[in-house]
């Protein structure tokens, strides 16, 4: 079994992207400039925002965080999001999700300009993606790819079976795992809470993705022998042991489906920092983007 080590990975890429940052600086071009904006104070959502925005700051970027009060309107909030529209200075920028329930998630991701969209949830930027265009992809499947990418799993004429088919990762991925390229080329079953006979169709699948966020859902009889099984999942779950309180799990129960895969992704260390790398791939490729389109 071979862990897919995203922490690693992320590292890596983040790297690569610190080198081009500094080619850029010395080439007197403009440095890229990630803003991110936080609704409310929820505590997963402040930490991955912090963690995004320390990531830019490790890898050369301009970065600003925009923090702005759970009570703020509707209205308010998308009258920011033109202004990072219309700031030149502004790269990308991505809107932390979930909003509070008084503000429509459409409507602010439907506002933001595709072009600085490097989350890649804009219709603009899924569309695009369907048909081969140049477009952000959504960051989670984006950073699965490249991990599957990175450690040269086999996924032509596979059989991937994607669970949960929500827009921003399920939905995204299958797309992805079919398409003509180096990863992708599978047979894909895009499974979700209205499946049936679930555990019958993983057992088929030589690649899971699991993206539900129900801790530790798929256990090993689900899972055939030699299995890839990437895990999306994050579930905060109560733990007085650890300092913080809680721990993070996976949709995967790791330690008896591990031993069954021929690759496995851990939680945490695994899809999660991947996000962030991918972001910031995104970010790298805004400047150049807006000038193709
Ligand atoms: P979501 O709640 O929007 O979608 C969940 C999907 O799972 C739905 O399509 C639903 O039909 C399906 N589902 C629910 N119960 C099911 C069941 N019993 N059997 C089959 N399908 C079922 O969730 P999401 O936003 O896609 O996130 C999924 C998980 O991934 C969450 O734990 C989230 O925290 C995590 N996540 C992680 C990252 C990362 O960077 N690692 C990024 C995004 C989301």
């Amino acid at each position: 079994m071979t862990l897919l080590d995203g922490k690693k990975t992320s590292e890596d890429i983040r790297k690569e992207i610190a080198v081009k940052v500094a080619d850029l600086k010395k080439a007197g071009k403009k440095i890229p400039h990630l803003a991110a904006v936080l609704v409310g104070s929820n505590g997963a959502s402040l930490t991955y925002v912090n963690a995004k925005v320390k990531a830019c700051e490790e890898v050369g970027f301009g970065s600003t965080l925009v923090q702005l009060p759970e009570t703020i309107s509707e209205k308010d909030l998308l009258l920011k999001v033109k202004e990072l529209n219309e700031n030149p200075d502004i790269d990308g920028y991505i809107v932390q999700l979930p909003l509070p329930k008084h503000i429509d998630e459409h409507k602010v991701t439907m506002a933001i300009d595709w072009t600085k969209d490097v989350d890649g949830f804009h219709p603009q930027n899924l569309g695009r993606m369907l048909l081969n265009l140049p477009c952000f992809l959504p960051a989670t499947p984006y950073g699965i790819v490249q991990l599957l990418d990175r450690y040269n799993v086999e996924t032509s004429g596979k059989h991937c079976v994607v669970i949960g088919r929500s827009h921003i990762v399920g939905s995204p991925m299958s797309i992805l795992m079919a398409r003509n390229s180096k990863v992708g080329n599978c047979t894909v079953t895009l499974t979700h809470s209205k499946t049936k006979n679930l555990a019958e169709i993983c057992r088929s699948g030589d690649i899971l993705i699991a993206a539900l966020g129900k801790a530790e859902f798929l256990t090993a009889d689900m899972v055939k022998q030699g299995a890839v099984v990437v895990d999306v999942g994050i579930t905060r779950v109560d733990d007085p042991s650890k300092k913080s309180g809680f721990k993070l799990l996976g949709d995967v129960k790791f330690d008896e489906v591990a031993p069954k895969c021929s690759f496995i992704t851990p939680v945490p260390g695994g899809v999660g920092p991947m996000t962030i790398a991918s972001l910031m791939m995104n970010t790298l490729q805004a400047i150049e983007l807006r000038t193709k389109v």
